[in-house]
């Protein structure tokens, strides 16, 4: 019997690694995840291509995206629009495929109210400094972009628990294979083969004695 595809949404603070666990995650197992691209109003930073990191719009365009009922779900983070492709994720989860979004916290709840069955996780490092550490270490932003990240985190932290499970990560490796644990156990969860269940149910139904 075919397998349904998962939505599964990765989040976690600026800071935490949560790019870093996708992009390993999808080396270390080619093929098994396809990465959701998301719609941005944001600049393009240095090294990003159209298409590969996101679809980058305007304003206009991307406005035009949530009234045709594009976007699965969409958020503004620093003062910027994101949104998800509803038709990319819709075709490849009916193909019976997985799916990795990598989006923020208000997008995430957006989708697990749309997606119940959506699979959350969030990334977190071991500590509050451990996160304030690694941004700073990260030397690409100033003491003040740093402050209103961790603020931001703050904020964030109060909708962790709405996550269905959480990423201490403290060793890149040791995150991935976890990510990749709890993905692979929960194609096994009773209701999610309810098909299959159904199907086994059906077919002792010829051995019931009468
Ligand atoms: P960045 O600008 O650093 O690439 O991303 C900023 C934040 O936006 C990150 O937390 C990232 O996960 C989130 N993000 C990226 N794409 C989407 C999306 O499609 N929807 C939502 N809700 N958040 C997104």
């Amino acid at each position: 019997m075919e397998r349904k595809g998962l939505i599964i949404v990765l989040s976690g603070f600026s800071g935490a690694g949560k790019g870093t666990i996708m992009k390993h995650l999808l080396k270390k197992h080619p093929g098994e995840y396809h990465l959701s691209i998301s719609a941005t109003t944001r600049g393009k930073r240095q090294g990003e291509e159209e298409g590969r990191e996101y679809f980058f719009k305007t304003r206009e365009e991307f406005d035009a995206m949530i009234a045709a009922g594009e976007l699965l779900e969409y958020a503004t983070f620093n003062g910027n629009s994101y949104g998800t492709p509803r038709s990319y994720v819709e075709k490849l989860v009916n193909e019976g495929k997985d799916v990795l979004l990598e989006i923020e916290i208000q997008g995430a709840l957006q989708v697990k109210k749309l997606y119940p069955e959506a699979l959350l996780l969030f990334v977190t490092p071991p500590s509050a400094n451990d996160l304030k550490e690694r941004l700073v270490g990260r030397g690409t932003e100033t003491a003040d972009v740093i402050a209103q990240r961790l603020a931001i985190s703050s904020q964030e932290s109060q909708y962790m628990s709405g996550y269905d499970y959480l990423i201490i990560n403290d060793q890149i490796e040791k995150s991935v294979e976890q990510v990749y644990a709890i993905i692979s156990c929960e194609h096994f969860r009773t209701a999610r083969n309810l098909d299959t269940i159904d199907m086994i149910q059906k077919d002792l139904k010829k051995f019931e004695r009468r």
